[in-house]
């Protein structure tokens, strides 16, 4: 086994060589023995000695039971050179199975090393606690010393590398489930360098990998580590600036700057990855790696750099599929998984839709709307606490989750009760809301939005700019007229609904003048519902405005066919819902029908309430005379019953003042009170406005209005509102 010459194979440590194996860790040998002589001729013995270029460092036990210390201090420990017989005659044997069966270290080479050749231990012991040498003591002469500590350490390395080897394929392959989220793929990158650092026979500590992609900019890049295993692996994702070796970093960074290989007492090596992504790598080994190593490092950098930047793609995605990029808020998906996690009993569901908000992005424009919203979310987000969820769930609806102490009528209110500073310009804000308190209804969140958004219409219809909480009985009615609308649209396409004429008197004359078209809906069972019904269903789901346009057509129509059997010079009143008034093209409908039916000047009137009004006061304005233009003249119905101040009906240039039947024959003049229809009939006297009085019932009503300066009414007194051909007799026999 020993050479002839074996000086000639020993390689000492000259003071010149420091430097070449500076940076290498040395190999570690554990004496074991209770003769300390032992320890000294040993150390004597060895001292200077260079394996595989790296000097041997002792680590001393004087007994078996110290030498259980030493290995638990040190992990790094490659043969141990073990007396048999210390406290008792098999100690050592005892500690090598210690070693093996306890500490399950395999790596770790053994020679032992006995005083007494009789001690000497079975073939099986040998065997069986992988014990790579045995020696006498005398045995032990320099030279024979070094060999068996070279081939001990030799062994040691290639046990140590191919347990590296086996670590990171057993990281790869855990890690190859998980692949396309952050840790996985950081677990896979450890896996690879602990691979390579095995096979370039460098420690776990040897291979740290950098990349730098640019950023959406494209100009400032910031590395951060790709890739590292040992102790290093904690960096990996760490930036590059940050990390705690300043020789690695260094290095690293010298690399990314220079572009280029790097080989000299460590090795740094610089790559470009697809994407502009630049790569360094620092080897920590001083001699030119083959060209297979770098190709293999490259494409492994390359890969896991592409890899991690799919991932922050990814998550840029996974974010937009749950945030409103507008309002940098949760979406609606995001709400619905919080709402689905966290429904306790505790809780309280808002929705919160903010007042007249199409108005607001139609009138103003829609880079205000956008302002308008996320005004309204910041100061949702700071009226509430952070155990408070706000979302935004559609285009003005906010959702806010919450305990019920913070979630309330009260809580919400207040976030609109001190104006809004959006673009400069000071606004009141206005919200509805639905609450729907938790722990109260069906569990799924998808069931709990619908019955908040339920709660939520129901305030819309009936509690504007309020808070209402959630009742079964707003589902059951929520429900039913959700049939209702169902079975208007089919009566709207199967023509159940019809129009009936109402007729216009001069008051002083009892003359007819003209006739108001009503809606009607007869129900295949033969009932009548009310037009106060199921318009506002109308309006509501969009069916309002072919209704609508239906309805001015047939009355123009009806108006064509009284002229055309000589009662010509009749006005049409035709009701006009704000719904309708809205549609870009509502004028231009009407004027191709006033020219189709031939309808004169000022013969077509639409009726509007005064809720039309206060919508918004400019764009109606622009809406009325475009009307005007047209050649159709404009009534205030219900006048009296809103909030419309004349001002505004000044504003908006209207012909008539329709004043409402309450004031007329209803409640308000059952005493005879007229004061409101007088007062009414002054300002339009003053004002110049035409007026007609509705819901005129008895003689003495007539007489009353009339006294007080009104010119035209409608009512009972005079006829019930008539079908055609009930209208034309009317007109024969007046
Ligand atoms: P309105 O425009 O104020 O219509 C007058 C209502 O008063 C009609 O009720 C009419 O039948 C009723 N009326 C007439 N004379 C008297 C009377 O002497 N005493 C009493 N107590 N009532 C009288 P109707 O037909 O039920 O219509 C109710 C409302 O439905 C209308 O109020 C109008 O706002 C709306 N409407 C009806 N037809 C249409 C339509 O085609 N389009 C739109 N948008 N709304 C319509
Ligand atoms: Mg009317
Ligand atoms: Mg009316």
């Amino acid at each position: 086994m020993v050479p002839a010459n074996t000086d000639e194979m020993m390689s000492f440590l000259n003071e010149g060589d420091e430097v070449a194996t500076a940076g290498k860790p040395a190999w570690r040998v554990l004496i074991v023995d209770d003769e300390p002589d032992v320890h000294q001729a040993t150390e004597l013995a060895l001292s200077g000695v260079l394996i595989e270029g790296r000097t041997v460092n002792f680590v001393h036990a004087y007994s078996a039971q110290e030498a259980r210390t030493r290995l638990a201090e040190h992990d790094d420990l490659a043969v141990m050179l073990l007396d048999v017989v210390m406290e008792t005659p098999d100690a050592g044997l005892q500690l090598v199975r210690y070693v093996r069966e306890e500490l399950g270290n395999h790596a770790l080479r053994v020679i032992l090393r006995t005083g007494q050749p009789g001690y000497a231990p079975e073939i099986d012991t040998i065997r069986n606690y992988d014990i790579n040498d045995y020696k006498t003591k005398s045995e032990l002469t320099r030279v024979r010393l070094f060999t068996s500590l070279t081939v001990a350490v030799r062994s040691y390395w290639q046990i140590h590398q191919l347990e590296a080897n086996r670590r990171g394929l057993e990281m790869i392959v855990a890690a190859s489930t998980d692949l396309s989220r952050p840790k996985g793929l950081r677990r896979f990158a450890e896996g690879i360098v602990t691979q390579l650092c095995a096979l370039l026979s460098v420690p776990d500590e040897g291979v740290v990998c950098a990349a730098a992609s640019p950023d959406e900019t494209q100009n400032e890049a910031h590395p951060y580590i790709l890739a590292a295993a040992g102790r290093y692996s904690e960096w990996i994702g760490l930036s590059l600036k940050s990390i705690p070796d300043p020789r690695v970093r260094i290095e690293l960074e010298k690399s990314l700057s220079d572009r280029c290989h790097h080989f000299g007492q460590t090795t740094r090596l610089y790559f470009s990855a697809p994407g502009g992504i630049s790569i360094a790598a620092f080897v920590d080994v001083d001699h030119q790696l083959s060209a297979i190593d770098l190709e293999l490092l490259e494409l492994f950098c390359s890969n896991i750099a592409v890899a991690f930047d799919n991932i922050v793609l990814l998550r840029r995605i996974s974010d937009l599929a749950y945030e409103d990029s507008l309002l940098r808020l949760p979406n609606r998906n995001s709400f619905v998984a919080r709402v689905d996690l966290r429904s306790a009993e505790s809780d309280t569901l808002a929705l919160i839709d903010i007042d007249g908000f199409a108005d607001i992005n139609s009138v103003l424009d829609q880079e205000f709307g956008d302002a308008v919203l996320k005004a309204v979310a910041q100061r949702l987000r700071q009226s509430f606490s952070p155990a408070v969820d706000v979302a935004r769930i559609g285009s003005d609806v906010f959702g806010v989750l919450g305990p019920h102490g913070e979630v309330n009528a009260t809580g919400i209110e207040s976030v609109f009760s001190t104006p809004y500073e959006v673009a400069g310009e000071k606004l009141r804000l206005s919200a509805t809301t639905g609450l729907l308190r938790l722990g109260d209804g069906p569990e799924k969140a998808v069931e709990l939005l619908k019955n908040a958004s339920v709660a939520l219409k129901q305030a819309k219809s009936f509690n504007r700019g309020k808070a209402l909480y959630f009742e079964a009985a707003h589902a059951a009615s929520a429900r039913a007229r959700m049939q209702l609308l169902n079975r208007l649209r089919l009566a709207f396409s199967a023509e159940r609904l019809f129009l009936v004429y109402q007729p216009l008197v001069e008051l002083a004359s009892g003359r007819v003048v003209g006739a108001e078209a009503l809606l009607r809906w007869r129900t295949e069972q033969g009932d009548f519902i009310p037009p106060d019904t199921f318009i506002p269903l109308a309006e509501q789901s969009g069916l309002m405005v072919p209704i609508g346009d239906w309805v001015a057509r047939s009355a123009l129509q009806f108006q064509r066919q009284l002229a055309d059997c000589g009662h010509a010079g009749l006005r049409m009143a035709v009701n006009v819902s704000h719904i309708q008034l809205r549609e870009p093209d509502f004028v231009d409908k009407l004027a191709a029908a006033i020219h189709e039916f031939g309808t004169p000047p000022g013969m077509l009137e639409i009726e509007l309430t005064e809720s039309v009004a206060i919508d918004n006061i400019e764009l109606i304005e622009q809406k009325l005379a475009a009307v005007r233009s047209a050649g159709i003249a404009i009534s205030i119905d219900d006048f009296g019953t809103g909030y419309s101040s004349l001002n505004i009906v000044r504003q908006l240039n209207v012909d008539r003042l329709k004043i409402d039947r309450t004031f007329i024959s209803g409640k308000e003049s059952c005493e005879g009170d007229f004061s409101i229809a007088g007062i009414v009939l002054q300002l339009a006297a003053q004002l110049g406005l035409k007026t007609i009085a509705e819901g005129i019932e008895t003689e003495e009503q007539r007489q009353r209005v009339l006294a007080l300066g009104c010119t035209d009414g409608q009512g009972y007194l005079f006829a019930k509102p008539l079908a055609c051909d009930e209208f034309i007799a009317y007109l024969q026999n007046d």
